[in-house]
């Protein structure tokens, strides 16, 4: 693989990983302000960010390339409402797209093929991330300061389950452990 490609997923490892290290910082800060629904939601989006990273991970071993990783800055500790917390993740994962598209464009430039077919799966995920995520920061400005309104999108945030994604590539490798 090329190096520059090679540096570029290594660094997708960090980021991904600092996406579950801050979304773990948003769901504790939403839990200890009484928002155990959307804390919930948080967590599972932890879980799938970790997935992201062990994806990019497997990838790089599958090449036969070195796995580098890279520190992880430290993420906020608390927001001012729920909305600001999503607002953040929100902005986040509209980073994290241009990090896939930027990756997808060296990929090209290089003629990797396996990378750029490898990266059409996140394409793909970071459009859905961005829906679900934007459906929360509308409906929490839709409520506004309404406590009534927060806790109903808090209930209904509350029910989403973590799931191993089926399509996901190079994941789970041969016995390794998904946590589902
Ligand atoms: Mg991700």
């Amino acid at each position: 693989m090329d190096p520059k490609m090679l540096k570029e997923i290594n660094q997708q490892i960090q980021e991904e990983t600092y996406s579950g290290y801050i979304y773990l910082a948003m769901a504790a800060d939403l839990e200890s302000n009484g928002f155990k629904g959307m804390a919930t939601w948080m967590q599972v989006q932890a879980r799938e960010e970790k997935i992201h990273a062990d994806i990019f991970l497997n990838y790089i071993l599958e090449r036969g390339e070195k796995v580098e990783l890279e520190a992880i800055q430290k993420p906020p500790s608390s927001w001012e409402s729920p909305l600001a917390v999503f607002k953040d993740a929100l902005e986040h994962e509209v980073h994290i797209t241009g990090r896939i598209n930027h990756m997808v464009k060296v990929a090209r430039e290089l003629n990797d093929n396996a990378t750029h077919n490898m990266l059409q799966w996140f394409v793909e995920e970071q459009v859905e991330e961005e829906a679900n995520v934007g459906e929360a920061v509308q409906q929490l400005e839709i409520v506004g300061e309404d406590g009534r309104g927060k806790l109903m999108i808090d209930r209904e945030m509350g029910s989403r389950v973590f799931n191993v994604p089926a399509s996901a590539p190079y994941y789970p490798k041969p016995g390794q452990a998904t946590g589902a």
